[in-house]
């Protein structure tokens, strides 16, 4: 199936979105989009730099203190719902340029759109339940609590998953009455684009919202710096998050940090194996392993090892990774050099057993960067497969003996975002989702369908702050206390 830009563009690409106006980026410099199912390039979008932040934090202020800043929470609920129907509308542009820009298989894409709508319906509603409480004090006195707006807010954003990440960045800090800026990552940028146009339809104040797509360094590093950003939310790498947070550190500002994961997949002895079956693969390669709660790392107890992998292998094999539009299992990795990232940690499999390899298709363009999914059998809890963050289809099957095991490797990375667990016993279930260190644990089920509505986030090098659900509501405000002597 052949798919075009132009089919799907009914906004500028060649602008940035400040103050509620389409502005040439001030240096004139522009980004290259690349479609990483072909190789080819995709189209040229501006590329903001330091000058044009400084002028999107202006207008962010000037709508704080204007008419967004005036809105009730229940007049920017509704304006977040006005949103999410927008979005809805055009729920399959949004995918097809999804698609086309990251790569993402189509059946993929078109989730994310809906996972899009999804968070800023669930915002919408959330907007004016955010409450405050009285608190018992002194004789003479009455003490209450407000959520206020942290004011300024920076949401800086990955490639990996744009619609979703700007759902529950962005969706919740406007519901909670911040001003956003938006830098979203320089590889993928266009279903930002498409949201910045979609919010100035659905009528948001100017400033409100702006974007400005651009350089991490240049554009990404002038935002998270800037002295006049009240709170930052940073969704990409560990290693871009410590300089993320140093930068908020010199102005003394809260930064949530979203990061990256080694995320562990548990089956116990007693497991429902074949109820675990999809997700146990699903869970790694949805998004060519591009995920940041990827599960990883298979952790299989001893007796049921060698009746899962049996299981395990002949579904691997039938994996399939081609371009975004033919809609496979795997579309292709964002880019050459993700793919090189992938393909040197592959290098590192030296005597380990690969138990299973999915399959390119037929015929898929030479210039995409496909990588068959990789299954890896036996492998020990300290080698690097098994420690680090690969951010591809690659996944380790881990043996062990017992819950004590279990934990101390399902533990033992530096990073700790979710975890899950299959048994049929109550009382493990309850143990172990109690000793493991991430951020959330499912039992018998891993992701539980996107969870909008669920807290998440990481422990470790995963991470700290929550975003999804109402969390990120309290993330997003400051809590003032109010103390009245009245006798
Ligand atoms: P990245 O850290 O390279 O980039 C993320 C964003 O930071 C991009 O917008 C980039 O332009 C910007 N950036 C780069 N350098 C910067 C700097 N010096 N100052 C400010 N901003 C800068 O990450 P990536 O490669 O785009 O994404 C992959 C990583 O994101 C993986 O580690 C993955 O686990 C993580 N991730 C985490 C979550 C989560 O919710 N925990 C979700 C998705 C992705």
């Amino acid at each position: 199936m052949t798919d075009t830009l132009n089919n799907h563009l009914w906004f500028e690409t060649d602008r940035i979105f400040i103050g509620g106006r389409w502005l040439a980026p001030t240096r004139g410099e522009r980004l290259t989009l690349e479609n990483p199912s072909t190789g080819e390039i995709l189209t040229a979008i501006a590329r903001g730099t330091a000058e044009d932040i400084d002028m999107a934090v202006a207008a962010a202020q000037e709508a704080r203190n204007g008419e967004w800043g005036r809105l009730t929470a229940t007049e920017r609920g509704r304006l977040l719902a006005r949103l999410a129907a927008l979005v809805q509308a055009r729920a399959e542009d949004l995918a097809r340029l999804e698609a086309l820009d990251v790569g993402k298989p189509l059946t993929q894409a078109r989730n994310d759109a809906q996972a899009l709508a999804r968070y800023l319906e669930f915002y919408a509603g959330a907007a004016d339940k955010i409450m405050g409480e009285t608190i018992p004090y002194l004789a003479g006195y009455t003490v209450y609590t407000l959520r206020e707006p942290h004011g300024v807010t920076a949401h800086i954003v990955p490639w990996n998953y744009p619609m979703q990440i700007i759902g529950r960045s962005v969706g919740a800090a406007l519901a909670m009455g911040n001003a956003a800026v938006l830098k979203p990552a320089e590889n993928a940028c266009l279903t930002a684009l498409a949201f910045a146009d979609l919010a100035h339809q659905a009528g948001l104040p100017a400033g409100a919202l702006n974007v400005v797509p651009g350089l991490g360094e240049e554009a990404g590093a002038a935002l998270a710096g800037h002295d006049d950003i009240q709170h930052i939310s940073f969704t990409g790498s560990v290693e871009v998050g410590r300089k993320v947070q140093q930068a908020a550190g010199q102005n003394v500002v809260p930064v949530t940090l979203e990061l990256g994961g080694k995320s562990p997949q548990i089956v116990f002895a007693d497991a429902d194996i074949r109820a675990a079956l999809p997700f146990l693969i699903g869970a790694c390669v949805q998004n060519a392993g591009q995920t940041c709660s990827a599960s990883s790392r298979l952790l299989v107890e001893r007796p049921v090892y060698d009746e899962l992998m049996a299981l395990l292998i002949p579904r691997y094999q039938a994996l399939t990774a081609g371009p975004a539009p033919d809609d496979l299992d795997l579309g292709p990795l964002i880019s050459a050099r993700q793919k090189k990232t992938v393909t040197d940690y592959l290098a590192l499999a030296g005597d380990l057993e690969v138990a299973a390899r999915g399959r390119i298709m037929a015929g898929a363009p030479a210039g995409g960067h496909y990588v068959a999914p990789v299954l890896l059998a036996g492998v020990p809890p300290c080698h690097p497969l098994a420690q680090e963050e690969i951010f591809g289809p690659v996944q380790v099957v881990i043996p062990f003996d017992g819950e004590d095991e279990a934990v101390e490797i399902a533990n033992g990375t530096g990073f700790g975002l979710v975890a899950g667990v299959w048994s049929e016993n109550g009382a493990r279930q309850m143990r172990m989702s109690r000793r493991l260190r991430a951020g959330q644990v499912f039992i018998n089920n891993y992701g539980a369908g996107g969870g909008v509505e669920l807290p998440f986030g990481g422990v470790g090098k995963s991470g700290h702050g929550r975003e999804k659900g109402f969390e990120a509501l309290y993330g997003f405000s400051v809590l003032k206390t109010v103390a009245a002597r009245h006798g």
